[in-house]
């Protein structure tokens, strides 16, 4: 329904709280874009700004060909004027309303003929599947009931975009699942563009069809859920995302007879032959591994994966279909996968690695 440009946006609450920096995004038409980062990092602050409730300190931001905020030309459309749909992240329903009231109430702010509300209200509450809850009161609803009241709040005016602010984190983890699915598959069928913000992983991976990383304020990457994870920019993406979260490694690159190694100390991981790590060499690094891509096996299952020195297998666990092991050598520490029969902890055993998947991030 809209395309979403914000460019150089800043905001900074005074005396001096660097909320956002600097932020050049485009989302795309009918995208679900999500906005996933540590919080006290800005997600907040950053739907508002494009609600309307707060005024960024520079920048531009446009709907389409519309401008709705240009600080230099001292343009700032008004939240009504924006019509924009946007779900708090505590739902603000109002207590001493009913259903049908808490959602007609953006409508009847805006002065619709009596059965124009009534129709509207209706179609909506069907589309969410809360059509006989009307006459309730919130405080005779389920948390899940809840938030399909303030969804359906924020889109019986019809909103060009929809704004959802950490939706899922009021509802416990059973019904979490099925409210991704639901809110995922709603936003399908609406066509809508909409923006998520949480601090969740699996919120965001369970929706995004491409996702930024925020981190005090400054966007770090945007892509989707695979390039985010296969390759991430920096060293606080590589740590933030995954579960579990990447083994990382201080060390610094060194060439033995024509391969760069990291050398880590007690342990020497051999790299990826690529060019660019020879601008490294000598160089304090971070060496990154996904658990997935360091292994124990009776094997190695590739030709281009490569046995690291023996570790000692502090801690086996298995949680559902994968088991992992805690390796150590000599004071460094990794999170591995099993494969095949897992090992006795105390043991010694060797560790394979998939080198094409090493990565290797500076000192920034
Ligand atoms: P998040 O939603 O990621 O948790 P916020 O956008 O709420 O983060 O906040 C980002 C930063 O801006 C925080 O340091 C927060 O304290 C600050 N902040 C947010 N709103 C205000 C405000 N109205 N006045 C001053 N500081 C604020
Ligand atoms: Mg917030």
């Amino acid at each position: 329904m809209v395309v979403v440009t914000l460019e150089n946006v800043d905001k900074i609450f005074p005396p001096n709280v660097v909320a956002l920096k600097d932020i050049n995004l485009k989302i795309n038409d009918g995208e679900f874009f999500v906005v996933l980062g540590p919080s006290g990092h800005g997600k907040t602050t950053f739907l508002r700004v494009l609600a309307g409730l707060e005024v960024p300190t520079r920048g531009r931001i446009m709907f389409d060909s519309e401008v709705i905020v240009d600080t230099e030309r001292g343009i700032f459309v008004d939240p009504p004027k924006r019509n924009v749909g946007m779900v708090f992240q505590n739902w603000a329903l109002y207590p001493h309303m009913k259903v049908f009231d808490n959602i007609a109430f953006p409508l009847k702010i805006k002065r619709l003929p009596k059965r124009e509300i009534e129709a509207r209200v209706r179609e909506i509450a069907e589309i969410l599947g809360i059509g006989d809850l009307l006459d309730r009161y919130p405080r005779q609803l389920s948390g899940g009931q809840q938030q399909r009241v303030a969804i359906a709040r924020a889109l019986v005016k019809r909103p060009r975009l929809l704004l959802l602010d950490e939706p899922f984190s009021n509802l416990d983890a059973r019904i979490r699942i099925s409210a991704r699915a639901f809110v995922k598959r709603l936003q399908r069928e609406l066509k809508i563009t909409t923006i998520l913000v949480t601090h969740d992983q699996q919120d965001a991976y369970s929706v995004a069809d491409r996702l930024a990383v925020l981190r005090r304020g400054v966007i770090q990457q945007v892509g989707n859920v695979e390039d985010l994870l296969d390759r991430p920019a920096n060293l606080f993406v590589a740590t933030f995302l995954g579960d579990p979260p990447m083994n990382i490694f201080e060390g610094k690159i060194i060439r033995e007879g024509g391969s760069y190694i990291a050398d880590a100390g007690s342990l020497k991981i051999p790299l990826p032959d690529a060019p660019s790590l020879g601008g490294y060499v000598g160089r304090k690094v971070f060496v990154g591994i996904r658990p997935a891509d360091i292994y124990i096996a009776p094997e190695p299952q590739s030709r281009e994966h490569a046995v690291l020195r023996s570790g000692r297998v502090k801690l086996v666990e298995v949680t559902g279909f994968v088991t992992t092991a805690l390796v150590e050598w000599d004071g460094l520490e990794a999170r591995v996968q099993v494969i095949g029969r897992a090992p006795e902890e105390g043991s010694e055993v060797p560790v394979y690695v998939n080198v094409g998947k090493v990565k290797i991030f500076g000192d920034d």
